[in-house]
């Protein structure tokens, strides 16, 4: 297999220069670990959001949708025991004064020059490990001392357990049926780093699906294959994604079985998505600390229980990284070098870049009112600036999977060429076709041409 020329050096360069994801507030120094997402990135997130819901919400008729407050109830925290337990360990380095995650020295790096792990050297002075909990702490209300402390929710979840009884009533469900939330979550990481894998401010994309108890291992494994099959239909390496089943010391002491789907990132292995078979912990814990029944009665038989829980958990950002990683490729043409995104046409933030040959003639023109066609049905751009090849490097460059070309032939025929990203052909197409042609390769399967070239011939 052909080395994969990816690293995430490459990547951070690439979405800098071109736009996707930068260093929030740069003109004050930047905040260590904190980033902003700009149009490319902000199309290509949406993509990816937008291909979850579609997931959950169009392709099946169980999943329904939630929004929930960033800032709930404090007992929340208190009934999911994220107050008492969501800590990581933490040592402070009483010679460089930094801290550190005790459980993942082998991943940070030490303040002296040259760097070291730290408790490498016999200079490292590590104190005790202690733990620190990551949930950010405010307070609501104008006046401090007599406001009460509430906390940035560390995951989306519990707002959906908050909202399971209005669910039964008012969406008409009955177990097995889940319920799925996008949204910001805050964690005061010890450690953040490695772009957008790990910060404090990310998005999660996760679905709580409520079980007959007796049919838990069964929906378990069922979002195991689910979700381990959407990031390879959209295009992501198959060889580059694994599911990791957590060791029965890694639970967490209210789950049965987790499973991780994890990425071959440039920093190897990592955590994509956990899967977690929750039992009835969450709703057991808010049903005492609340003094609500959270059960299920089914109205005909008289049965009453509460369900058991499965929890696909993904993180937007991470899942946007991925997909960054695995198309980023580097090629030759007519021997010049060419940086290329290899996206799945669905998750590109522009599907056609509409380009006339030359600036007069009435190409402009032309192409303008193709683009202005062409956005009807899908994101598309116009770009009329610069040297062709330049234009065709810059659409690569972001992921565009088509290009549609204007020339002195158009205006005659009212044909127009239509470039492929990958393959590099150009077809001649009626401009009363492009629309349709388009759609349909959108919804064409789709495979990574890196996992084609690395196939054996
Ligand atoms: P990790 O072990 O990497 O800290 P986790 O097991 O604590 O992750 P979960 O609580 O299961 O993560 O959260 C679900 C998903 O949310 C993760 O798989 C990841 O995609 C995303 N996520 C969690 N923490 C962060 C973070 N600090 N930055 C970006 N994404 C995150």
């Amino acid at each position: 297999m052909p080395d994969d020329v990816v690293t995430m050096d490459k990547i951070v360069s690439l979405c800098k220069r071109r736009g996707f994801i930068f260093p929030s507030s740069e003109i004050y120094g930047g905040l260590g670990s904190s980033y902003d997402y700009g149009h490319y990135g902000v199309l290509l997130k949406t993509n990816v959001k937008g291909q979850w819901w579609r997931s959950m919400l169009q392709e099946r008729e169980d999943v329904v949708a939630l929004d929930s407050a960033i800032i709930q109830h404090p007992k929340t925290w208190e009934a999911s025991g994220h107050l008492a337990g969501f800590t990581d360990p933490l040592v402070d380095c009483r010679t460089c004064k930094l801290r550190f995650r005790a459980d993942r020295l082998e991943d940070a790096r030490c303040g002296r020059k040259p760097s070291k792990h730290p408790g490498e050297t016999s200079e490292c002075d590590l104190t005790e490990a202690r733990d620190f909990n990551l949930m950010f702490q405010t307070t609501v209300g104008p006046i401090k001392e007599e406001g009460a402390t509430v906390y940035l929710r560390p995951e989306t979840a519990q707002g959906i357990f908050l909202n399971f009884k209005h669910y039964l009533q008012f969406s008409r469900k009955k177990p097995p049926f889940g319920i799925a939330q996008i949204g910001k979550s805050f964690r005061n990481e010890i450690t953040p780093g490695n772009f957008v894998f790990r910060t404090r401010e990310f998005e999660q994309m996760e679905m709580e699906f409520f079980v007959p108890p007796d049919e838990a291992q069964r929906w378990f494994e069922h979002w195991v294959a689910e979700r381990l099959d959407w990031y390879i239909r959209l295009g992501i390496r198959a060889d580059h994604l694994r599911l990791r089943p957590h060791e029965q010391d890694e639970l967490s002491h209210y789950s049965s079985a987790t499973s991780d789907v994890e990425y071959d990132f440039p920093i190897g292995w990592s955590e994509l998505e956990g899967i977690a078979n929750r039992g009835d912990f969450d709703l057991r814990a808010h049903a005492e600390h609340s003094g609500q029944k959270l059960e299920y009665v089914d109205t005909a038989s008289g049965a009453r229980y509460v369900p058991h829980v499965i929890e696909p958990a993904a993180g937007a950002d991470r899942a946007t990284l991925a997909f960054l990683v695995d198309a980023y490729d580097e090629d030759e043409i007519e021997g010049e070098a060419r940086t290329v995104l290899r996206l799945h046409p669905l998750i590109a933030p522009i599907k056609v870049a509409v380009l006339p040959l030359v600036k007069k003639d009435g190409q402009p023109e032309l192409a303008r009112e193709i683009y202005r066609d062409l956005r009807e049905r899908v994101q598309a751009e116009y770009d009329e600036g610069g040297a062709i090849g330049r234009r065709y490097r810059r659409q690569d460059e972001i992921g565009t999977p088509w290009a549609v070309t204007v020339d002195h032939q158009s205006l005659e025929d009212r044909t127009v060429t239509l470039r492929d990203r990958d393959r590099l052909a150009q077809e001649r197409i009626a401009i009363g076709d492009l629309a349709d042609e388009l759609e349909r390769r959108l919804r064409a399967p789709w495979r990574s041409p890196k996992e084609t070239a690395a196939e054996p011939s």
